[in-house]
């Protein structure tokens, strides 16, 4: 085991809860006029011409190789800017969320490798488990939320696909009237701990709740700007503070972040400042400014935390 750390001190964290910098262009503009929504006018983000993209004529994916055996599979069309990744072991790969379910992952899972192909979920909604359906082996965190959410939705699913919520064309053959997170079956409970053996390259579960109560990291001891979404009902500031504390920890082993949202890689130290803004946040300072219902963003340090007006109020 020993000498299986050791080869991951070249160390990634792939962080699957919303974790981010700055990205105010995200922010929808409700008077924005319909056709381009507001968010959508600075895409392409500049952060991408830097990255090596494969399978470019894909119309709804884009792809890019991250790191070696490492794809970010970007949903640019649609205001999550939804990323999943591929990790690719010499046995198999784990495909770290599967997206919104607009366009087939698994085909583009299947184009990158041959290999058997299991599905680990950074958490539960909607924009992370979209293609969950479609494979044959999924982990689930052993949590009542991971079993509640697996039986699908069709609200959620709605709700992101309306007209300012898209940036360019749905793809052919998608029936909006339909689209909903289809129900799956949880293959396999795991818990804070968990290792998966791909071949070559294993992957530790880093329990980190907070977003939600089954957001989890993947440590490959093998990155994050936007926007941090923590006003909805299944939010603990609590606990998420814990959870960054928590992988800020583990910052100094770690050479390269990969996020869930927007952008792809980041710096390892973006961890413990992003510790310092939500606890001055939670205490009062930042810049505030309201946005859509009860909710608001505190500006701290480059970071945008989208928290709940009344769990502010609690702090
Ligand atoms: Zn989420």
């Amino acid at each position: 085991m020993q000498t299986e750390m050791h080869k991951f001190t070249r160390a990634a964290i792939h962080l699957g809860f919303a974790l981010g910098l700055a990205f105010f262009g995200s922010v929808v503009c409700a008077q924005a006029p319909a056709q381009v929504p507001e968010w959508c006018r600075p895409l392409p983000r500049p952060e991408y011409k830097s990255l090596q993209r494969v399978l470019p004529d894909d119309p709804w994916f884009e792809v890019y190789k991250v790191a070696p055996g490492v794809f970010a599979i970007y949903e640019p069309h649609q205001f999550e800017e939804t990323i999943s990744y591929l990790i690719v072991g010499n046995k198999q790969a784990v495909l770290f969320d599967t997206g919104m379910g607009i366009s087939d992952i698994r085909k583009v899972a299947a184009k990158l490798t041959s290999r058997p192909v299991v599905v680990l979920n950074s958490h539960n909604h909607d924009d992370r488990v979209g293609g969950n359906w479609q494979f044959a082996f999924v982990y689930g965190m052993d949590t009542d939320f991971t079993r509640k959410n697996a039986k699908g939705s069709r609200e959620d699913a709605q709700t992101e696909i309306a007209p300012d919520q898209l940036c360019g064309d749905l793809p052919k053959g998608f029936n909006p009237k339909t689209y909903a997170t289809k129900p799956w079956k949880i293959s396999h409970f795991i818990h804070d701990g968990f290792k998966v053996n791909l071949g070559g390259r294993t992957l530790e579960v880093q329990s980190t709740p907070g977003h939600t109560p089954d957001s989890i990291a993947l440590l490959d001891r093998a990155y994050y700007p936007a926007p941090i979404w923590l006003y909805r009902p299944e939010t603990d500031l609590d606990a998420y503070v814990n959870s960054v504390k928590r992988l800020a920890a583990l910052a100094p082993q770690i050479k390269l972040v990969l996020g869930a949202h927007n952008i792809p890689v980041a710096e390892p130290s973006v961890l413990p400042r992003l510790v310092t803004a939500i606890q001055a946040v939670r205490s009062g300072q930042g810049t505030v400014k309201p946005e859509g219902e009860g909710k608001a963003i505190h500006s701290l340090d480059g970071f945008n935390f989208l928290l709940a007006a009344s769990k502010k109020e609690n702090n």
